[in-house]
């Protein structure tokens, strides 16, 4: 059975012996880790939702490949309705979990490899994309949870890879031996890396011939000799240790990002999908942004239902939902949040086939999409707040809340609308807080900027696919200038 139970899944991510670090220590058990415990519900969620008869058509789907019923996550789009199905199975996601749930970035790699190592075949002889189809299809029959890993440290951006004064700024071929390649360098906030059980590793700009050995994309397990992972700290992420799980705002989800290591890990030949032919680099770098930029029009839209129903309950937890001015932001919250989702959407609905066969979303529209979301959700998040009110970053703690001499003060001074109790309302206005503010504001504000590409490279993007010169010719046609 191709399909994995949450359970299942989360005993496979217990039996793997991870190199992971968070403050400077070794974390033995990441599974039953209270900081990290969350994100690894979110993206158990893929898997529970895919058990349930009613999301079925969203979460699952017949893979061509091994003929059987495959969770979506790993699945390659064959149609424009596939893509349009992507998004709403994101949207779905992020408005069961409020957070990253980290699973995307697979896909995202699966359907840039997928087409890419078909090219690179096609020009060069290679053979990645049957090494990629072997890949695919153990990650469909065993339901796994895959990181795409892009982005690297970088250094000096002023600089080319091969130019770095560290050559490991950019992860590189170290050795090229007979049953594969040694590689090093790094890979900066992997999104979900730790709750993953393979991670494909992309080369993260377009290269140049004198980048060839930085020009490398391959898979490996996340336990590999060699891989070490250092958790990246966000926004009061000690609340989980205080046993009080009213001050998370999200008491059982969130996500996750990791700075990952490879020092000298070594790939076997059938794990390579890509090894020096430079120019593919950029094509790679190209369709895994598109198809990421396409999932933020998905899952940061879900999220954005959630804010969005948390400021409207704040409303009517301290009376003020009748007010037209309160009215009107909720309008004006659902107005942008639909526009990022008609984004998503929209890059779907006019997506193409590949020479691969494929279905790959319309660059342009995907890119205006991820231009949006590193606006919109600002937007969105400062109406929320506009809406809370000050209470969401002054309220006492759970802890006094339930103290003795505390407890009442709080629960008498912070009540809003004599039918809602005072928790009901300090609930709502953490959760708030914990996406505008907390743990969750990574995955919905910053990530929101920087995420699947800040802004300027979705800029390049535009000013690349836009066809300006079309436009002028159409100017010149209704002005009727002849030149
Ligand atoms: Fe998925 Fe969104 Fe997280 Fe990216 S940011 S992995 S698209 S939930
Ligand atoms: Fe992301």
């Amino acid at each position: 059975m191709a399909l994995k139970t949450g359970a299942e899944y989360i005993e496979s991510i217990r039996s793997m012996k991870m190199n992971i670090y968070m403050f400077g220590e070794k974390v033995e058990n990441p599974v039953d880790n209270p900081i990290l415990r969350p994100s690894l519900n979110s993206v158990r969620m893929t898997y529970d939702l895919a058990q349930m008869p009613e999301y079925e058509d969203l979460m699952t789907v017949i893979s061509p490949i091994t003929g059987e019923r495959i969770n979506r996550f790993t699945h390659i789009h064959t149609s424009t309705e596939d893509l349009m199905n992507k998004v709403k199975m994101q949207r779905l996601m992020g408005q069961k979990t409020a957070a990253c749930f980290q699973r995307c970035v697979g896909m995202d790699a699966f359907n840039a490899v997928f087409s890419t190592t078909f090219d690179c075949d096609a020009v060069h002889g290679t053979k990645y994309h049957e090494n990629f189809l072997k890949f695919l299809k153990y990650a469909q029959e065993n339901d796994l949870t895959v990181d795409g890993a892009m982005t690297d440290p970088k250094g000096d951006r002023s600089k080319a890879p091969h130019d770095q004064e560290d050559a490991d700024m950019f992860l590189h071929i170290v050795e090229r031996r007979e049953d594969g390649i040694i590689v090093r360098g790094a890979k900066a906030h992997q999104t979900g890396i730790i709750n993953s059980q393979e991670v494909i590793v992309m080369p993260t700009q377009a290269m140049g011939e004198a980048d060839v050995d930085y020009a490398v994309a391959f898979a490996v397990p996340v336990d590999t000799e060699g891989i070490t992972m250092i958790i990246g700290r966000q926004s009061c992420d000690t609340r989980k240790l205080e046993g009080a799980s009213m001050d998370t705002g999200n008491p059982e989800f969130g996500g996750v990002e990791a700075l990952t290591v490879f020092d000298d890990v070594f790939v076997p030949n059938d794990r390579i999908f890509l090894c020096g032919e430079y120019e593919f680099a950029g094509v790679l770098v190209e369709r895994f942004a598109g198809y990421h930029r396409q999932s933020y029009g998905g899952c940061k839209v879900g999220v954005g239902d959630v804010l969005i129903g948390a400021a409207a309950l704040a409303a009517d937890y301290n009376g003020a939902n009748k007010a037209s001015h309160i009215k009107d932001k909720l309008i004006e919250m659902q107005h942008l949040n639909e526009t990022l989702y008609a984004c998503g959407i929209a890059c779907s609905a006019e997506g193409h086939p590949t020479a691969s066969g494929n279905y790959l979303i319309d660059l342009l529209l995907a890119n205006v999409c991820k231009q949006n979301v590193t606006r919109f959700p600002y937007e969105i998040a400062r109406l929320a707040e506009d809406i809370a009110g000050g209470l969401m970053v002054t309220a006492p703690s759970e802890k006094d809340f339930r103290a003795e001499v505390t407890g009442p003060i709080v629960k008498k001074y912070l009540q809003g609308v004599a039918s809602v109790s005072t928790e009901n309302r300090l609930r709502i206005l953490r959760l708030i807080e914990n996406l505008t503010l907390g743990t969750a504001a990574v995955g919905y504000r910053t990530e929101s900027m920087h995420g699947a590409g800040s802004p300027q490279a979705q800029r390049i993007m535009i000013s690349r696919q836009g066809n300006l010169a079309m436009k002028k010719q159409l100017a010149k046609a209704i002005a009727h200038i002849e030149e």
